[in-house]
Formats: C-alpha cells, structure tokens, sequence
C-alpha cells in the first residue's frame, strides 16, 4: 500500500507572514492520517514555517538543493543547511529549474545522491514538453529523465524516492493531462523502476501527478491506479484548496 501525498510547490511566491499564515492554515485543517501533507515554502521560509507546523502532521521541503555539503556556490543551499531546519523532502528537477537554470540530467542525478546520502527523501520531477508528446516522444523522453535521475542508486536509496510526473504543457497552464493519459506514463515509469531495480521497489515507489491539479480534477488523478497523489504548484496557495486535496486523497 502506497499512502498517498499531496505535496505543494509554493514556488517563489508569498511573503514571510503569508507563508506562515498558510502554514498554520494548513497545519490545523489538513486530515492527520491517511495522507502525507507535504509543502515546500522557498528556502528563506523554510525556519518560519518549519516553526508554524511544529506541531502538525504536515512535513517540510525544499524547492531544490545543492549536491555539495559547503563551498563556493553563490546563491546555493546546500543539504546540511537544510537538515538543521527540519527539512524532510527536497523536490529536484522540477522542469522550472530545468527552463530556467539551465539544469542538466547529470546535475539532478547528482543532487539526488547527495539528498539521499543525508536521508532526505527526493521528490524528482520528469515531464514532456507539448511537443515532445505530439511527435509520440514522450515515453521516450520520460524514460530517459527516469533513468537519468537515478543513476547510480542502490535498490535501498531508491526505496526512499518519490517520482513526480509533470508534463510541461501542464503547469501552470490549466490544461490537466486526462487521468488515461497520466495513468498511461505512471504505469509506463513503473515498469521501468522495477526493470531497472525490482518489482517490488517499483510498487512500493510513490509516483506523483503534478500540472493544473485543482480539486475539481485531482479524485479522477487519484482514482488511477498509479496515480499516487499530486505535486500542486497554484491550488497549494491557499489553505482551502490544499486542504481539499489532501482530503480526497485522504478518502482514496
Ligand atoms: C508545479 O509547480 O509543480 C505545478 C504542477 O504547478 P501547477 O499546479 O500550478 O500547474
């Protein structure tokens, strides 16, 4: 059995007291069991927030994280830093960071070691773009990313990953993939886990929708049977819709 999760990107947005004000709402209406609550406040958050949720069930992530433990990095984070702010999950990958800053393959692989090398469990993003999946390349291309991420993985760290599926066209767009076609890639990503470590890592592997999930679409998402929960960029904004998410998924 895989509990389900709902995870939230607040991305670059929020100033510190809405943050923790979104925090606390969270905190104190989202179901205490049956679902993992996650959100992922930017990192000059992070020690506000880790505070507004002491006592709630929801856990915290980082929106990225450097491979190295210190160093000359400007403008990085690394894993150590996060470790003292109550930090359990990092997403790495997301196809922003891929746009924007350029990040390679190789980069997320690294940073996926170094996250689970200090225990943290590694949310990593794959997805198509638009016209990867008209030309039918997208299985080609998510497998590559698939593989790409966890390179160099032993069957125990990858027992601690959690995949997120995320087609670019979607984020941010409105536009859903249908749960078929979401259902069709999860199935898809499964299979190459477990040729690539064993079946059952592949069963236990959490395997997150994310790309326009609102709660108007997210019980279709969750109902597919590889569907494992969502990582929400904008319905993850405001404490009722996170909290309607995180009870479907907590009624699946
Ligand atoms: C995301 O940030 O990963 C995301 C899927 O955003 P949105 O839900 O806004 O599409």
């Amino acid at each position: 059995m895989r509990t389900p999760i709902v995870a939230g990107n607040w991305k670059m947005n929020l100033g510190t007291d809405e943050a923790v004000e979104l925090a606390r709402g969270i905190g104190e209406n989202a179901p205490t069991n049956g679902v993992t609550c996650i959100v992922a406040p930017v990192s000059v958050h992070l020690s506000s927030v880790a505070e507004a949720l002491a006592a709630s069930p929801v856990l915290l992530s980082a929106q990225n994280m450097h491979w190295a433990d210190s160093g000359a990095y400007t403008g990085e984070v690394a894993g150590p830093m996060l470790k003292e702010l109550a930090v359990r999950y990092v997403i790495l990958g997301h196809s922003e960071r891929r746009q924007y800053f350029g990040e390679t393959d190789e980069e997320v692989n690294r940073k996926v070691l170094s996250a689970l090398e200090q225990d943290f469990r590694p949310i990593v993003c794959f997805g198509e773009t638009l016209e990867e999946r008209e030309s039918g390349r997208t299985e080609a291309k998510v497998e590559f990313q698939v593989r790409a991420a966890l390179s160099g993985l032993t069957v125990e760290q990858a027992e601690r990953v959690i995949l997120a599926y995320e087609p670019i066209w979607a984020i941010g767009t409105g536009k859903t993939a249908s749960p078929q076609q979401a259902q069709q890639v999860h199935s898809f990503i499964r299979d190459i886990v477990g040729e690539r470590f064993d079946r059952s890592t592949a069963n236990s592997m959490p395997i997150l929708y994310g790309g326009s999930v609102k709660p108007r679409n997210f019980g279709d998402l969750i109902d597919e049977k590889d569907i494992d929960g969502g990582l929400v960029g904008g319905a993850s904004l405001k404490v009722d819709s996170f909290v309607e998410l995180a009870r479907i998924a907590h009624s699946v």
